[in-house]
């Protein structure tokens, strides 16, 4: 198996190489040169998380050895998860919620993150790379503080994490500046997600700025979903859950479904188009934006435009214009690396492209739509008044539109939908949603508080007594300082 970059498919890298990279030199994304197929569906049925993630991941990493993925896979997945299966569903009539928010930051996320540094650290060796690998994270939220997690106290690798002062929620900024480990480095800067984004895009591509990492034994990379050693990962929670509602005889073996995701970067919805085309049944992959609905008028009308106004949503993880992954579904429908190339250009100079006829009829796989802030919250509502189930307002997002679609269709085959955050994460928005009035008068710790008491749920044990937790970085910095702030860090001066 070997890894081409979107804009150039002659540009090669075998497994090992593709995780240490990131990216690709000419700013394209990793992808597989073929898809690798599932022999037996059958065969897959009564696999554990831990053999399924094996089983996958040795598909794709082909430069690994069975041992070496074995201990990656063993050491992500242990009793860091609150749920001895990694993930859980729970069912509400003909919908499944696959609950991806066991791990330790309450995302789903952690499912990646928790095992990428493993093949990081591995493929490091395996490439006879000496260097200190310093990992660049810019974050909106949700994407720092499962990197900060799954990189902490991993030796030979340091991590800093960049995220906007103002741009994320209480919950989210003491769990980031509360962060333990002797290699994590979080930084606050003056600006927004944007700024952040870019500044952590020029370092990647500054050579000036590189070479001097290397004088000093340091190479970059990257923990975002850009990264393949990520997505692979999430490829196998749809096939898991596929399988369970097999064992739990809610669907025979074959059977096909559709699967729902509440989507910003398009990485976790691509990790379920591939499981489609790796052979699980799966017929619409039913794509669920925020009101920052680029993505729904891409599948509309094949135009993808950023050209409008930014919003902040409740779902914060999903305020986003730009979605990366896009660019590696691009790839996969035209299977032409210079009109991928030629369609970036375009994004970059005029902030739009517009795909031709044929490959828009590609793109049949999926249902695009969008929820409201109302949407959302009458979602919430309803799903507990229905089903005493408490979801965050990322599903909620995925819920309205998953509802939408079978209503609009008559579709009635079952839904899994990816249920990407714990609703204690976002406490606040969730607890005003079910109670429908203002609650201006209590901080998000009291929030959390209030929705564990009010609605019999326990909190999570990693954000218990967050607030009073010892605030151990507090370092910030503006876009034009981050170069600076990351040689300070790599030479120990923070
Ligand atoms: C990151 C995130 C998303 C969006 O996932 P993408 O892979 O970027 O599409 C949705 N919900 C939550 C809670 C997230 O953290």
């Amino acid at each position: 198996m070997q890894y081409i970059s979107t804009r150039n498919s002659e540009l090669k890298a075998t497994p090992s190489e593709a995780i240490i990279n990131g990216l690709a030199d000419d700013g394209g994304l990793y992808i597989p040169n073929i898809v690798p197929k599932i022999n037996e569906l059958k065969e897959l049925v009564s696999l554990d998380y831990k053999q399924l993630s094996l089983k996958i991941l040795q598909m794709y990493f082909t430069d690994f050895t069975y041992e070496e993925l074995k201990e990656c896979v063993y050491k992500a997945y242990d009793d860091k998860f609150r749920s001895h299966e990694v993930v859980s569903l729970k069912k509400c009539s003909d919908m499944y919620f696959l609950e991806l928010f066991h791990g330790q930051t309450l995302a789903f996320k952690d499912i990646a993150l928790s095992v990428l540094p493993y093949l990081m650290k591995l493929s490091a060796k395996k490439n006879d790379l000496h260097d200190e690998i310093v990992i660049l994270t810019a974050t909106s939220g949700d994407t720092g503080k499962a990197a900060l997690e799954g990189f902490k106290n991993v030796e030979g690798i340091k991590i800093i994490v960049f995220f906007p002062k103002n741009g994320v929620s209480e919950v989210q900024k003491m769990q980031m500046l509360s962060q333990e480990g002797e290699n994590t480095n979080v930084v606050m800067i003056d600006g927004n997600f944007d700024d952040a984004q870019n500044g952590v895009k020029q370092m990647f591509t500054d050579k000036k700025f590189k070479e001097k990492l290397v004088e000093q034994g340091v190479v970059l990379s990257s923990a975002n979903s850009i990264n393949i050693g990520r997505l692979v990962p999430q490829i196998v929670y749809y096939i898991y859950s596929y399988m369970k509602l097999v064992r739990d005889k809610e669907i025979s073996i074959g059977d096909s479904i559709n699967i729902g995701v509440p989507t910003g970067n398009f990485g976790n919805i691509l990790a379920g188009y591939y499981a489609k085309k790796m052979g699980l049944p799966i017929d619409k992959l039913i794509c669920a934006s925020n009101e920052n609905k680029v993505l729904t008028d891409f599948i509309g009308t094949g135009i993808y435009d950023t050209k409008r106004e930014f919003i902040v949503t409740s779902s914060p993880s999903m305020d986003i214009l730009v979605s990366s992954n896009l660019e590696r579904l691009l790839y996969e429908t035209t299977k032409d690396s210079k009109l991928v190339s030629r369609y970036m250009k375009s994004l970059k100079d005029n902030n739009e492209y517009k795909i031709e006829d044929n490959h828009k009829n590609k793109l049949i796989d999926f249902y695009g739509d969008f929820a409201s802030e109302v949407e959302v919250t009458k979602a919430i509502d309803k799903v507990y008044r229905d089903h005493k189930y408490v979801m965050d307002t990322h599903t909620a997002v995925a819920y309205h539109v998953c509802a939408k679609y079978q209503e609009q269709s008559g579709d009635n085959k079952k839904i899994i939908i990816a249920s990407t955050a714990s609703p204690f994460k976002f406490a606040g928005s969730v607890y005003r949603a079910l109670k429908k009035e203002e609650v201006a008068e209590y901080n998000e710790f009291e929030l959390i508080n209030k929705l564990s008491k009010e609605y019999n749920l326990k909190v999570p044990y990693p954000i218990r007594d967050l607030e009073k937790k010892d605030i151990l970085h507090n370092l910030t910095c503006t876009n034009k300082t981050m170069k600076s702030a990351v040689l300070k860090t790599i030479k120990g001066q923070m």
